[in-house]
């Protein structure tokens, strides 16, 4: 993954105006972020006797750092090893074990890849990769060992997958991937959705993001105009595990995309130790929906090497969501899913 220092900013001179005092403070959260796993254990007051791994015996130690904004931080419990946040990010010695079934490109990615960064599995929608970049590094990430080096990164860069676009009157929803999108500033976002918007037959820009929750400062008057600024129809697709993601702020956040006219949708991956029990599942789709946000999709976790210890059987994650739609409207409860390499769809688990 790159570091966020070598973000690409895009400053164009009539925005700088704008952007009185320089950086957007989320590209200043984002630098000022925590790399260190001494220094979030102090922070928290934990001990850092929990397996983990010195960077020396790591297995590529510059691959998949920690990475977590303070924002996100101050959100976990103090004094508490297992809060469902901090297991998120903290990297343990657990990822150091290999599992059997457990691959580096569990989902069949790079068979998916049609050009450098361009993915086309499912009918009718093209994932783009526009950077390797995220504000946080989930530990359970499907993809953390994607080549992201290899994957082009700004608007020139990006001309051959637009091309490919333009060429095929079947792709109606471009999906804006990484990495994460909006770790790019907001001039380059715009203008790619401006780009995006002359292909007649696209009717739809869709956004896979974690940022409005890990730093809800991002969601900024720009993204909501780019975003609803051309005649595509927006769609957003964030990413919560854990009622505690959703503060005020993150609430007020999603809000403003909401009230602009972008419908919210929230995906979730099923993890043991942070969300894998009903009162978990149902606080967290309670927070959403009375935030008008939907619950979109609980994935089942990708096996990606790594992350075997995050692990919930199926039978577990089935009878959490029999319950949920015991306890819950509809709309409130996602479909639980598994992405399998080769498949026409995301496959639902039933
Ligand atoms: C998950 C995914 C999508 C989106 O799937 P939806 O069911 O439309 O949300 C599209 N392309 C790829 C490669 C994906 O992994
Ligand atoms: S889950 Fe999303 S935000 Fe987290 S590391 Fe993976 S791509 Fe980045």
């Amino acid at each position: 993954m790159d570091s966020v220092t070598t973000l690409p900013l895009v400053v164009r001179p009539k925005l700088v105006g704008r952007m009185a005092g320089g950086e957007p403070s989320w590209r200043r959260a984002l630098a000022g972020a925590v790399r260190n796993v001494g220094e979030l254990c102090e922070i928290l007051g934990i001990s850092p006797e929990i397996p983990q791994p010195q960077a020396a015996d790591f297995p590529s130690p510059g691959e998949f750092p920690l990475l977590v904004p303070r924002e996100f931080v101050a959100r976990m419990r103090s004094g508490d090893p297992r809060d469902p946040l901090l297991l998120q990010v903290l990297p343990t010695g657990a990822e150091l074990q290999s599992t059997s079934g457990f691959l580096a490109d569990p989902v069949g990615d790079g068979a998916a890849e049609v050009l450098p960064g361009l993915l086309h599995k499912y009918a009718g929608r093209v994932l783009l990769i526009t950077t390797g970049a995220c504000a946080v590094h989930c530990r359970y990430c499907f993809r953390r060992h994607f080549p992201y080096e290899a994957a082009p990164k700004g608007l020139a860069a990006w001309a051959p997958a637009i091309e490919h676009i333009a060429a095929d009157e079947s792709i109606h929803e471009v999906i804006l991937s990484g990495g994460d999108p909006l770790t790019l500033v907001d001039e380059t976002l715009a203008a790619l959705a401006e780009r995006l918007a002359e292909i007649a037959h696209l009717k739809r820009l869709r956004v896979h993001t974690r940022l409005p929750i890990v730093l809800p400062q991002r969601v900024t008057s720009e993204l909501v105009d780019w975003l609803t600024g051309t005649r595509l129809t927006p769609w957003m697709v964030v990413h919560a595990n854990h009622a505690n993601e959703i503060d005020g702020d993150v609430a007020a956040a999603l809000g403003r995309m909401i009230d602009a006219g972008i419908p919210v949708l929230n995906q979730a991956v099923l993890l043991a130790g942070v969300n894998d029990t009903v009162e978990a599942q149902a606080e967290l789709n309670e927070r959403l929906i009375n935030l008008r946000v939907q619950p979109y999709y609980l994935h089942q976790l990708d096996r990606v090497a790594g992350a075997a210890h995050f692990a919930v059987p199926v039978e577990r994650g089935l009878e959490i969501v029999t319950e949920l739609r015991r306890r819950f409207p509809g709309y409130a409860v996602p479909l639980y899913v598994e992405e399998v390499a080769g498949g026409a769809s995301k496959q639902m688990i039933v």
